[in-house]
């Protein structure tokens, strides 16, 4: 089977079949814009290249098609409703440069969807107003950590450092240390949630800020939140909601009602827009009262007399921080997600994602060491492979690459890193018992074979053209490029 386009190719054979025409040549073109080789481009027919990207298409493993457990990173199914509309012309054809106040009047219902999709966040998160443009959640973490500083320097506070758990995300900490700040890890305790006694320890007046996930990379929901914003604002320390994941508190949990100063949502990760391969997406971020007048620019308003226009940038705002307004159909696709589901179908969204995800720890936790089996958790669960690891040499990874075969998107592993062999599961709302049952099965699975077998596990993925690449030379040596 040829597998490159190029070997399908054949002298003289063409796609295209077009009639001589009828008009007299004009003059050639100039030498110097001639190229030196030909392009040595295929030969084939129109068909060959239908049959070409078909088969490549099928080759990329999608929410579409397979189930998806990553945890955190949330891939759930996208509606199809939200391409449908988001395709609208009225959307989709808009000329970016529409963004000036003099334009405003032909874009007046584009506008309204982005005023509504500020109101809506803000209902959600309890947040006061959310800049819409950061074009990821990581992007969203250092226009936060930006405006932090910002707040700190016009109140002419010395701050050095922003505070992490040692669960955190791995863009937390590469965020803070971008924006200048030292980074101080705060360890975990045996229930999974950030130390008390070590962050009482940790805090100091020279800490700016408190970056936070809630439930954290374990799943894990920190009762004791509250306070933590409580000693953090008794330092004037403000703190950061890393909110990529809101599946788990949708509807549920308002982070600004329990004292965080400012959060990120990675819309394409929990108001369904399709990601992963890069891009795109969309990291709106939200502020309280105190982080407000930082806010970068483009921002929508409306009044009677005007309808709707483009704020006056504020005089302290920390600037543009994305090409015209960021990543906009992303915003347009969820928005109409959070529209379609309505007030009820966002509660309900947390509702069946907890559970879902308390389901299968349930049904796994006597098959695999779960770690914090003991509480419920929130929208993914954490086990580890360490017992297999040691007694039959099978890894964390070994298990990714078994449920390969079997259709199935391997989960997170070795993260959250304080987890060793660590295998993180987050199901999603979006699939129903019988994707999950099957899911568990196969997890068993490869338990039982493990058991029995382990050299077996090192030959998985057998279905595959590539099965273990050395992952370190395909990140930093990668070469796809075809030759003759
Ligand atoms: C995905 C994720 C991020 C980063 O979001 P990107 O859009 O990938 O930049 C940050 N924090 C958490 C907890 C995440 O899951």
């Amino acid at each position: 089977m040829s597998f490159t386009i190029f070997e399908k190719s054949s002298k003289g054979r063409s796609g295209i079949n077009i009639p001589k025409s009828s008009v007299s040549k004009i003059k050639r073109l100039d030498t110097n814009l001639l190229r030196d080789n030909k392009a040595n481009l295929p030969e084939v027919s129109e068909f060959d290249v239908v049959r070409h990207y078909t088969k490549l298409s099928n080759k990329n493993f999608s929410i579409d098609a397979n189930f998806y457990p990553l945890g955190s990173c949330t891939m759930k199914y996208n509606p199809k409703i939200q391409e449908r509309v988001a395709g609208l012309d009225g959307f989709s054809n808009l000329h970016p440069n529409h963004i000036t106040n003099n334009q405003t009047h032909l874009i007046q219902g584009a506008l309204s969807s982005l005023k509504t999709l500020e109101n809506t966040l803000c209902e959600i998160t309890g947040m006061n107003a959310f800049t819409l443009t950061p074009q990821a959640g990581a992007h969203g973490e250092m226009v936060g950590i930006m405006m932090i500083g910002a707040y700190h320097k016009k109140k002419g506070n010395k701050k050095r450092y922003v505070i992490v758990p040692d669960s955190s995300h791995g863009t937390n900490p590469a965020t803070a240390s971008m924006v200048g700040y030292d980074v101080i890890t705060v360890k975990s305790g045996l229930n999974g949630d950030m130390d008390l006694d070590a962050f009482k320890n940790a805090m100091s007046d020279e800490v700016a800020a408190v970056m936070m996930t809630v439930p954290n990379t374990l799943g894990l929901f920190n009762p004791e939140i509250k306070q933590i914003c409580d000693i953090a604002h008794s330092y004037d320390a403000l703190m950061y909601y890393d909110g990529a994941n809101m599946n788990a508190i949708l509807g549920v949990l308002r982070p600004g009602d329990i004292g965080f100063d400012v959060i990120h949502l990675n819309l394409h990760k929990t108001f369904a827009t399709p990601h992963g391969g890069g891009g795109p997406g969309a990291g709106p971020v939200g502020v309280g009262k105190k982080l407000k007048e930082y806010l970068p620019d483009l921002r929508v308003d409306f009044n009677e007399k005007r309808g709707y226009f483009f704020k006056e940038v504020n005089q302290n705002s920390i600037g543009k921080i994305s090409p015209f307004f960021g990543n906009y159909i992303v915003l347009i696709k969820s928005l109409v997600y959070m529209q379609t589901l309505g007030r009820e179908g966002m509660i309900n969204t947390s509702k069946k994602a907890v559970l879902n995800a308390n389901y299968i720890l349930a049904k796994l936790k006597t098959h695999l060491k779960a770690p914090f089996a003991d509480t419920l958790c929130m929208h993914e669960c954490v086990f580890s492979a360490e017992e297999l690891t040691k007694k039959y040499g099978v890894r964390a990874m070994d298990i990714a690459k078994y449920l390969i075969d079997f259709g199935l998107h391997a989960p997170t592993v070795y993260f959250p890193l304080i987890i060793q062999e660590a295998i993180m599961i987050e199901p999603t709302e979006t699939e129903n018992i019988d994707t999950i049952d099957y899911f568990c099965k196969k997890m068993i699975d490869a338990v039982e074979l493990a058991k029995l077998d382990s050299k077996a596990f090192k030959e998985f993925p057998k279905t595959l053209p590539i099965s273990r690449p050395d992952e370190t030379k395909a990140a930093r040596n990668l070469n796809i490029r075809w030759k003759d």
